[in-house]
């Protein structure tokens, strides 16, 4: 059987939507790292986020950051890297996408044309406001890199035009959680692709990918999954998956969903997970 990797958005998915909590998807996904089953974090979130995040879960593994925008490593992973994926900070990081700075003055170029409030033009209280994260957590999603989020205060109709009008900048607008993100000409699932092919090299052989998301920003990587789970959210409808009748849609929320979906998957796989998690 082919090896497993799991890629999983956070907000929403593993993360629940209101609290930012993963304990309902812990003993799951502690059971897919002891069956050595790589779990990818695949998010809108910043690198200074999911390193916070990894060092509080005890983990150091490679992960996706601001909507497929770069993949980071750890200086010292044993993954066998395409040079492409240069020293940076002390970590390994393959870029796909422009930085921060070439989007803002793209973006900005639009101001007159469509109401919003960008995560550049707020300060720490208002970003605390609108995340419901705490000021530390806030300080370190405001460190962004290589996309722009967006409160966005106009019509549906003018949601599209900007799309449009971004698109012929080789940006892109993607719907999250609670944001929309202006990124480049990158998505999660290009991104999810490219750190594949890497641990199909790793593990010499073929490689199944179990993918699990909330939103519209985590269509292009369910669409390219070969597991495609889209994760119940409790504020928003599930998003269309073009082309995959085949995708699941969990009946629980958030962790809980994510969990039972997991774990599932991770039986037909031969990990028994009966004794540490509940599966649906
Ligand atoms: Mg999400």
């Amino acid at each position: 059987m082919a090896r497993l990797v799991i890629f999983t958005d956070l907000d929403g998915t593993l993360l629940d939507h209101f609290s930012y909590s993963c304990a309902a998807a812990r003993p799951v996904w502690e059971a897919a790292q002891a069956a050595g089953v790589p779990c990818v974090f695949n998010t809108s979130k910043t690198r200074a986020e999911v390193l916070q995040l990894q060092a509080a879960m005890g983990l150091e593994q490679p992960f996706i950051v601001e909507n497929g925008a770069a993949v980071w490593f750890p200086d010292n992973t044993t993954l066998p890297l395409p040079p492409d994926a240069r020293a940076h900070d002390g970590m390994r990081c393959k870029v796909m996408s422009i930085a921060r700075a070439d989007i803002l003055e793209r973006l900005y170029g639009l101001r007159s044309r469509y109401v919003f409030r960008g995560l550049s033009e707020m300060g720490l209280e208002e970003i605390v406001e609108r995340t419901g994260l705490g000021r530390k957590e806030a300080r370190l999603a405001s460190q962004r890199e290589f996309s722009e989020p967006l409160v966005w205060l106009d019509t549906e109709d003018a949601l599209k035009k900007c799309a449009l009008d971004l698109d012929a900048l080789n940006l892109r607008l993607v719907r999250g959680g609670r944001f929309v993100h202006v990124i480049g000409a990158c998505d999660k699932g290009q991104a999810m692709s490219w750190l594949l092919a890497v641990y199909q090299n790793a593990f010499g052989g073929a490689v199944t990918s179990l993918a699990l998301g909330d939103s519209d920003n985590d269509v292009d990587m369910l669409a390219a999954a070969d597991i495609p789970i889209l994760v119940r959210s409790p504020v928003h409808a599930p998003p269309v998956i073009p082309n995959r009748p085949d995708v699941c849609i969990t009946s629980s929320y958030g962790p809980e969903g994510w969990a039972n979906a997991v774990s599932s998957v991770l039986s037909k796989y031969g990990v028994d997970i009966a004794s540490q998690g509940k599966p649906e």
